[in-house]
């Protein structure tokens, strides 16, 4: 029988193919903008400036300074440019920190955004936003922050590290893991994720053994997307929490820590979601969803242990305090004896029982 469900209806426009970067300019005239304003991270700026040069009239300029967890002081230089240039919106070519950065604009003025993503993090179709002040990082969510537009061009990401590739990749998995059994999933986000186990399954190994596989390429910008729609359209859980409480509390990298936590929050809903994790379970050909994702990642030479990301076993009871200071809607209850456990275990980095 069908769950019954609510479905919010998508609002991102998306082009989707290779070489479609060329008709970012076309997307923006779409709009109704005449100013784009270009961003990028400084590691960018080359591929920035190449797309300002084909906007010609319509690019009111680059900034090339976008950095991870968007730290709102770059956001205020940001938003300066943008007002001295007299833009009229943001296209973000990168990965989730441009995009973030582009949001945080976007969410400040009006800015329409027309995003081309280049990883798989999957930050391009959601109304979410990460920001980092003081130390801190907030997340919000708003419907002024979700892209106007997506245009994935296939080739921007032939020159993605296959060590990023892995990671944001898992960074990506981590939304439909969490989205298979979240409370307000609906048929369309289910699909999608679906779908996108099955392309990640086969599209990665490919890609380490040819980062320049098109193909490949394709089927894993095809996955990312749908991942990206699902994290943009349903509530996330501890996965997620944890994830946001080692990266803004501890300084632990963004997409690596997804990658690690993956298999050990996996392996503390599994059991409390009947079937739900069972694509996942399908698609990495384990007994358990869990164990399907460490292989997975053990395969692709992802990391599996937050000791080498730089924590230490003293960060863990504090950390366990952290995630559990706030509350929030989990399958399995959450009790500090075992988000510790996960804690320890994602820690150790062993294959989930
Ligand atoms: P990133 O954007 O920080 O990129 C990492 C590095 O790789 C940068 O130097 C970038 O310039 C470079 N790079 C990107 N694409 C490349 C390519 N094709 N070839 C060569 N180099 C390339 O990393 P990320 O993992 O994409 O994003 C992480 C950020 O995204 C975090 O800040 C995270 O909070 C955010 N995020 C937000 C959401 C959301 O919905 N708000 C979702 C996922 C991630």
């Amino acid at each position: 029988m069908t769950r019954p469900f609510v479905f919010p209806g998508l609002a991102t426009r998306v082009v989707f193919g290779h070489g479609t970067l060329a008709q970012v300019p076309e997307e923006v005239a779409r709009l109704g903008r005449a100013r784009a304003l270009v961003l990028s991270t400084p590691q960018q700026e080359a591929q920035a400036e190449a797309l300002a040069g084909a906007l010609g009239a319509r690019a009111a300029g680059v900034f090339a300074g976008a950095v991870m967890h968007t730290p709102v002081e770059v956001t205020a230089r940001a938003v300066q440019a943008y007002a001295a240039a007299a833009a009229d919106c943001v296209v973000s070519v990168g990965g989730g920190s441009t995009t973030g950065l582009g949001k945080a604009i976007a969410i400040r003025t009006g800015a329409d955004q027309v995003v081309v993503p280049t990883t798989y993090a999957g930050s391009e179709m959601t109304d979410i936003l990460g920001e980092t002040a003081s130390g801190e990082k907030s997340t919000r969510r708003d419907a002024g922050i979700r892209p106007e537009v997506v245009v994935y061009d296939v080739d921007l990401t032939l020159s993605l590290p296959v060590g990023l590739t892995v990671t944001s990749a898992l960074n990506a998995i981590a939304h439909a893991m969490e989205g298979f059994y979240a409370s307000d999933r609906h048929p369309i986000t289910e699909a999608l994720s679906r779908d996108a186990m099955v392309a990640f399954a086969s599209a990665l190994p490919a890609l380490i053994a040819n980062p320049k596989d098109r193909l490949a390429r394709s089927d894993a910008l095809y996955a990312a997307w749908g991942c990206s729609t699902t994290l943009g359209h349903v509530t996330m859980a501890l996965h997620h929490k944890l994830a946001h409480v080692l990266g803004g509390s501890f300084g632990l990298p963004h997409a690596e820590t997804h990658a690690v936590l993956l298999p050990h929050t996996t392996d503390y809903n599994e059991p409390a979601v009947g079937g739900a994790l069972n694509p996942i379970r399908e698609a990495f050909g384990q007994g358990s969803a869990a164990a399907g994702l460490w292989h997975f990642a053990k395969s692709c030479g992802a990391p599996l242990r937050l000791a080498d990301l730089g924590m230490t076993p003293s960060d863990l009871d504090r950390a366990a305090d952290i995630a559990l200071r706030n509350p929030y809607a989990n399958p399995r209850p959450l009790t500090r004896e075992r988000v510790r456990q996960l804690l320890q275990n994602a820690f150790d980095g062993q294959c989930p029982a």
